[in-house]
């Protein structure tokens, strides 16, 4: 009779291993099912904003004031209320307009 018993608690000791088991791996799966949605959600609610930057293209941007011979960046003090045109480092530097001084003073303090 201590035989039987042994084997039984045997077989219900394996069960509930494999159970254990089972559950583990199904929990697993499911996790990983979820972090999947969730990888596929977020790539369709925000797809990839092109990283264009036009100062790589042409030349860095920057304005002249029509009679000034000065060129300035953009957000420059001296533009303020005034009428600039834009163009880029290049065309101003072919043009001989120089670079202001508000603007350069200003980079150096940008500057890291
Ligand atoms: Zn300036």
């Amino acid at each position: 009779m201590g035989w039987l018993l042994e084997q039984v608690v045997l077989v219900y000791a394996a069960l509930g291993a494999s159970a254990a088991g089972l559950a583990l791996v199904l929990g697993k799966a499911w996790r990983q099912r979820r972090v999947k949605a969730a990888v596929v959600g977020a790539a369709t609610a925000e797809p990839p904003e092109p990283d264009l930057d036009e100062s790589d293209a042409d030349g860095e941007r920057v304005f002249v004031i029509p009679g000034r011979m000065r060129f300035h960046r953009s957000g420059c003090r001296l533009l303020e209320g005034k009428d600039a045109e834009e163009l880029t480092v290049k065309e101003a530097e072919e043009e001989s307009f120089t670079a202001c001084t508000v603007c350069a003073a200003r980079e150096a303090v940008a500057a890291p």
